[in-house]
């Protein structure tokens, strides 16, 4: 960069460039005198003249004035409304050209936060089939010209756009949304406005369970009252294939969160079911569950695989939720102890474990930060550790912990590479040596990418 600190390019101005990469939201990172610009619908190795739309302290933002090459990566997004949505970011990258750039970007990070160059960090393992693998759809619910709409927020506003389909979205999950969006039009259910704070209907949601073909449907509305509930209940049952659960939800704040805390079962079961490998999971209305259950597997296959469990070993599970990762482990550990903060996750992940008669799992309710270090103090410790924290990485007090636990493997599974960096070069201080990285698409059409790490005692 020119100057320190200011910007060496001036707005309104046109530079060219050539694209060397993808940010985290799926635009293109040119730079110019080192000065990196981000520019939307921009692809890796393509060369344009970029417009500077805003010019910021470090960085800036432009837009396209003219492509002079195409990536050979580049591909018409198959989807129509793409452009509008956001909910995909890299629909107009080849699938090759979105693991490639997840790697690339998970390599990055860790020599650039964790300095860990040496690292191997395998190349991202994808989905065959990399469209319609959603099982869950969350869509608002307001009105246009009078008319019901259902969809998606506008890019950067809050104007509900209506949609006839989603392809990331499960099928099932597509038509339940259109049948029910159709009965609550027939029955000229209002729509909530969220200015007046008034009308019934704030979003329709549907799960299914991938294997068991099961769905639910949730309605959530701003008053327990619902005119023509039982009609719009009845229509629903004949029309929905598989369903199985009518659930009502009611939020009646002025709120941009989605649920509410009061859940009515109006029709059928309180749950459905779906399995992940041999793994039955009870989900309700309000449970977490992992989106894509495909590549759920895949990725709790290899931090299996990295445990390397001979039926002897504790293994303290922490971030567990409802015990996804947990129950994977107890079909070849001696003993799991799983740790989590929300409660009811936990009233789940002791469900799950029923369900499936793993009685060598136990599960506790609180921060993990407090919870293992206090188990340590009482002399519990364990063989492997996993850890599958937020987006914000494993707090410092946690990874002190570990250093002073020493289990002999420590098995991170990383929803966000940049805090998975920073929290490996934590423990390679501490003397861990991180063998390999694993990325995983669990998000194909978005930037989004999972990781498993394997770390040994040095
Ligand atoms: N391993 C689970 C969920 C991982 S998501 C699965 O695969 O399904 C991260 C989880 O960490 C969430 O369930 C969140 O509620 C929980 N969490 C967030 N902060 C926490 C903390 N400080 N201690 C324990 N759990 C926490």
């Amino acid at each position: 960069m020119s100057k320190k600190g200011k910007a060496p390019v001036e707005k309104n101005e046109y530079y060219d460039v050539v694209f060397k990469d993808l940010t985290h939201d799926g635009n293109g990172v040119a730079k110019i005198d080192g000065y990196p610009v981000f520019v939307p619908n921009a692809l890796p190795g393509e060369e344009a003249k970029v417009k500077i739309v805003k010019p910021s302290k470090g960085y800036g933002f432009g837009r396209v004035a003219e492509r002079y090459t195409d990536s050979p990566k580049r591909q018409e997004p198959p989807c129509p409304i793409y452009r509008e949505c956001g909910g995909c970011q890299i629909q107009h990258y080849s699938y090759e050209g979105q693991l490639e750039a997840k790697t690339k970007h998970v390599r990055d990070v860790l020599q650039r936060i964790g300095k860990l160059p040496e690292v191997p960090v395998h190349d991202a393992l994808g989905m065959e089939k990399p469209w319609y693998y959603r099982n869950k759809a969350q869509v608002p619910v307001g009105e246009k010209n009078g008319e019901l709409v259902a969809g998606f927020y506008q890019k950067r506003s809050h104007e509900i756009i209506d949609m006839d389909t989603c392809i990331i979205q499960q099928k099932e999950n597509d038509q339940a949304i259109q049948i029910v969006k159709d009965i609550l039009k027939k029955y000229k259910v209002r729509a909530y406005d969220e200015e007046k704070h008034k009308g019934s209907i704030r979003h329709i949601m549907t799960r299914v369970g991938r294997k068991t073909g099961e769905v639910m449907v949730v309605l959530v509305t701003r008053t327990a009252d619902l005119a023509h509930k039982e009609e719009i209940v009845q229509e629903i049952k004949e029309r929905v294939n598989g369903l199985k659960s009518v659930v009502q939800n009611v939020n009646s704040k002025r709120t941009n969160v989605i649920f509410g805390n009061q859940t009515t079962v109006l029709w059928g079961e309180e749950f459905i079911y779906d399995y992940i490998g041999d793994v039955k999971f009870a989900i309700s209305a309000r449970s977490f569950y992992q989106v894509n259950p495909v590549q759920t597997k895949v990725l709790y296959d290899k931090a299996l695989e990295y445990a390397e469990l001979n039926g002897d070993e504790t293994v303290i599970d922490a971030y567990c939720g409802i015990g996804t990762i947990s129950l994977f482990l107890a079909q070849k550990a001696k003993k799991v102890l799983g740790v989590e903060i929300v409660p009811q996750a936990i009233e789940d992940a002791k469900r799950n474990a029923e369900l499936n008669g793993f009685d060598n799992v136990d599960f506790a309710v609180g921060e993990a930060e407090k919870v293992i270090p206090s188990w340590y103090k009482e002399g519990i410790s364990a063989d492997v550790l996993v850890v599958d924290p937020p987006r914000k990485g494993c707090d410092e007090a946690l990874l002190n912990t570990i250093i002073q636990m020493k289990p002999k493997k420590v098995v991170y599974v990383s929803c966000n590479p940049a805090t998975l960096a920073r929290d490996l070069r934590v423990l390679e201080d501490g003397g861990y040596q991180t063998l390999e990285v694993q990325p995983v698409d669990m998000f194909p059409q978005t930037m989004h990418v999972e990781c498993v790490a394997l770390l040994t005692l040095g």
